[in-house]
């Protein structure tokens, strides 16, 4: 009697036990499910900076876009985008020792935003100057060189960013460009990322140029720490970008991709 009675003792313990443990893990996954599905979790706080314009003017189906990667010319100048804050404040290890964490997750996400949108049917594509340390921001191989020109013949262009960790950046957003009426493209990005003003830092070099720069959030916080995650990395890469694909498929065609 004694013998079966702990046995059914062990069997209710291991019961509860094993229950227990499962709505935990149900509890943490789906957590981590909710947490990555949330744009606004993920890429923390959008930029509070006041900013009145919309964009309004429609866009062909067809528009061409090029997706740039901030910075990708620009290592080892002053311009070479953030070292994010696990590097620069806690001390980790750059993800590239040859280019900024910036440029590092720039190039990732240009890479699976054009991947994602010829899937979804866009006429996008990408350019990724070979040369990562051109001193001449004029230089027909820069960036700036290549949107401006592409932007000329009515394509759009941005190009992808994360802002600096803590007070040292602003968040998400888009900044539109400086001489051109902002598009539905624009107003569809803003509407998931946020806006900058038009004339923010009197009008950067690539706002100049007629290039978008969005802002995809500080790299920082929950975002850096899910993109460094090897677990999470290419989730959260493909769910910015596929965020960023369906604002633009919104943009042209004014309706809502789920
Ligand atoms: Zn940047």
């Amino acid at each position: 009697m004694f013998w079966l009675r702990n046995r059914i003792l062990n069997i209710l313990c291991l019961a509860a036990f094993i229950s227990l443990f499962y709505s935990f893990s149900k509890l943490f996954f789906n957590k981590q499910l909710n947490y990555i599905d949330e744009l606004e979790l993920i890429t923390g706080e959008a930029s509070k900076l006041p900013a009145t314009w919309v964009g309004t003017k429609d866009v062909n189906k067809d528009i061409p876009i090029l997706i740039l990667a901030g910075h990708a010319d620009s290592q080892g100048l002053a311009g070479s985008g953030t070292p994010g804050e696990a590097v620069d404040k806690f001390g980790f290890e750059p993800m590239d020792p040859d280019i900024s964490d910036e440029l590092f997750w720039n190039l990732k996400l240009q890479e699976s935003i054009v991947r994602i949108g010829k899937m979804k049917g866009l006429n996008i594509r990408s350019y990724v100057p070979g040369n990562r340390n051109i001193d001449d921001a004029n230089d027909p191989r820069t960036n700036w060189s290549v949107g401006k020109n592409f932007a000329k013949t009515g394509g759009y262009v941005i190009e992808i960013h994360f802002d600096s960790y803590g007070h040292y950046g602003v968040g998400s957003g888009l900044i539109p460009p400086f001489f051109e009426v902002p598009n539905k493209i624009d107003e569809s990005i803003a509407e998931k990322f946020g806006r900058f003003p038009v004339l923010f830092r009197g009008g950067l070099g690539a706002p100049r140029r007629q290039i978008r720069i969005l802002e995809i959030g500080k790299l920082e916080g929950s975002l850096e720490k899910n993109l460094r995650n090897s677990k999470t990395r290419q989730r959260t890469i493909k769910f910015l970008s596929n965020e960023i694909v369906k604002a633009f498929l919104n943009g042209i065609y004014r309706r809502n991709v789920i």
